[in-house]
């Protein structure tokens, strides 16, 4: 299952900048997954200050 990122983003873009398959975009407010690019390594947990990004 692919990451998805809660609301609780806070929008600061450092999930974007450690995805291997920049598999993170900016959308509406906070930033989102695309699941079929996502390979489910986990960096974007790990380096998110928040802990939004989690597996679905
Ligand atoms: Fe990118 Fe890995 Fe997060 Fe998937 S789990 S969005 S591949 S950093
Ligand atoms: Fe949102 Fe966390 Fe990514 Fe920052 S690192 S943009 S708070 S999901």
């Amino acid at each position: 299952m692919a990451y998805q990122i809660s609301d609780e983003c806070i929008a600061c873009g450092a999930c974007a900048a450690e995805c291997p398959v920049s598999a993170i975009s900016e959308g509406d407010g906070k930033y989102v997954i695309d699941a079929d690019t996502c390979i489910e390594c986990g960096a974007c947990a790990d380096t998110c200050p928040v802990g939004a990004p989690a597996q679905a």
